[in-house]
């Protein structure tokens, strides 16, 4: 063999994977294999001046390499089994905290000293929001920032390159088992055998998990999307919310639908960005520690989760197309003030540069009626409506509503209480596996694996 483990995927499932085996007392051999390259060499070639939108990379720096699709992300570390996956349906409750409080002072320890554990537990914010209809959330918020978050995956690469190997811009193409046990990987232009696998492939993985699992009879069984846009405006509207708890979960029940909305990834002072995911442009957002670099504006998601029933199994496609129209429509991201989607008309250029919010994402201004279904967009704005109760201001007409933002989501992988699937010594962890949607529960999800596996190798 030449391997005892390898690893596919630096994100951060594959990471904590890898630290947990390179601190085992036993050392085994082990390797990591990613298809985008070494963190100091990622770059996403938009700079805002000479290239505004995506050019379509080869591999996309923003959603692959070592830190995975989180190396730049706002480094929120939610410590909850509230969201952010069911890993605790696997590994139980109590265990998925403890988990991703290992995680959390590691990550402390390795540059993130110093930054906020926020935590919901505010009984008069949770009261105020019960009395408008809104439901908080309870969690423990580590915020990183998008610096520091950097910081620590700098760190983490210095200690685990002397002891596991590294193989970047080295794509996976197939698992095969191996007469005998074990597995033998391929990539372009090579192959390496393993006693086992633990593959952590992440969102961006998705296509080709699926093809792993229809060529290795892992049963998978559909699962759901969420749809929806990035709200963005003046930092003052949520500071009392933001300045406290840092992010806030807020679930939101619709009168019309009884559909829930919920608030998603809250940057206070922060940005918004582009992400790319197989060549469709969505919205995303973060925000830095650092003062310097913090703008005037908070945004947030609002999403609405859609599940489907058979014969309907393709939700990603679902989200996909809307994305695409948006796309098709915008070029890319399109912006609309929240005053004139009530109003039943696009946003313009010049109605966006009169807006007193300024956009902090170069981003086509449009109508996003045009491109969200009714009935998740009726909801969305009831549910602004229900937040301008809790955070005056939020239903204002300058508000900035980025569109489209979707949450991809993998099929679910049938996997074991250990994260195994039913072909012995292949794990699926991280968000690839259906079963994590968050840096913490993916890193968990990683730690985890490596502790059942060492026992057994
Ligand atoms: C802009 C942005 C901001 C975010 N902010 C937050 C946040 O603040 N808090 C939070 O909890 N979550 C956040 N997320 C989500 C979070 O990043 C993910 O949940 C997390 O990264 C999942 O970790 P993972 O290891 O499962 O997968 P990933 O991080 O996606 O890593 C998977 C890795 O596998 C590699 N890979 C894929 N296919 C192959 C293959 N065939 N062969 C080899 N390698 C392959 C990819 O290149 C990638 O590097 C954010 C995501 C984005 C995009």
């Amino acid at each position: 063999m030449d391997y005892d483990v390898i690893i596919v995927g630096a994100g951060p499932g594959g990471i904590f994977a890898a630290w947990e085996f390179a601190h085992a007392e036993k050392p085994l051999k082990v390797a990591v294999l990613e298809l985008g390259k070494p963190l100091d060499q990622r770059r996403c070639p938009i700079d805002g001046k000479k290239i505004k939108s995506c050019v379509g990379c080869k591999t996309c720096s923003i959603m692959s390499g070592f830190g995975g699709a989180g190396a730049f992300s706002d480094g929120k570390y939610n410590i909850t089994n509230q969201f952010g996956g069911t890993l605790y349906e696997h590994v139980g409750k109590q265990q998925a905290i403890e988990l991703m409080k290992y995680v959390d002072e590691i990550n402390v320890t390795h540059g993130g000293e110093g930054t906020k554990l926020y935590s919901t537990a505010n009984s008069e914010i949770k009261r105020m929001c019960l009395t408008n209809g809104l439901h908080l959330l309870d969690a423990q918020v580590r915020h990183l920032g998008t610096d520091k978050n950097y910081v620590v995956l700098e760190n983490l690469y210095a200690e685990l390159k002397e002891k596991v190997d590294f193989r970047f811009e080295t794509a996976v193409t197939a698992i095969e088992k191996r007469e005998g046990g074990g597995y033998r990987v391929f990539f372009e232009g090579g192959s390496l055998s393993c006693r086992a696998c633990i593959i952590s492939v992440g969102r961006s993985g998705s296509k080709w998990m699926e093809s792993v699992c229809s060529s290795l009879n892992i049963p998978t069984k559909s699962n759901r999307v969420d749809i929806g846009l990035r709200v963005e405006l003046p930092a003052e509207i949520f500071s009392h919310l933001t300045d406290q708890l840092y992010e806030s979960k807020i679930v939101y029940r619709t009168k019309t639908y009884e559909d829930m909305v919920r608030t998603f990834c809250m940057n206070p002072h922060g940005v918004v960005v582009n992400e790319n995911t197989n060549g469709i442009v969505t919205v995303n957002g973060h925000s830095y520690e650092d003062p310097a670099k913090h703008t005037a504006n908070t945004n947030f998601a609002l999403l609405v989760s859609k599940h489907f029933s058979l014969p309907f199994k393709d939700s990603n496609g679902y989200g996909e197309s809307i994305a695409r129209l948006s796309n098709m429509l915008g070029g890319g991201v399109i912006v609309q003030r929240f005053g004139d989607l009530v109003r039943g008309r696009r946003s313009t250029e010049q109605r966006i540069a009169e807006s007193f919010v300024t956009p902090t994402l170069a981003a086509t201004p449009g109508d996003l009626s045009l491109v969200i279904p009714k009935r998740i967009l009726d909801g969305i704005i009831e549910m602004i409506y229900a937040l301008d109760k809790i955070a005056p201001g939020t239903a204002n007409d300058d508000t900035l509503l980025y569109g489209v933002e979707v949450k991809f989501y993998n099929m679910e992988v049938e996997i074991d209480e250990r994260l195994e699937t039913c072909c012995p010594g292949l794990f699926v962890i991280g968000d690839c596996s259906g079963v994590t949607h968050s840096l913490s529960h993916a890193s968990a999800s990683g730690v985890f694996a490596a502790r059942c596996l060492m026992g057994e190798l």
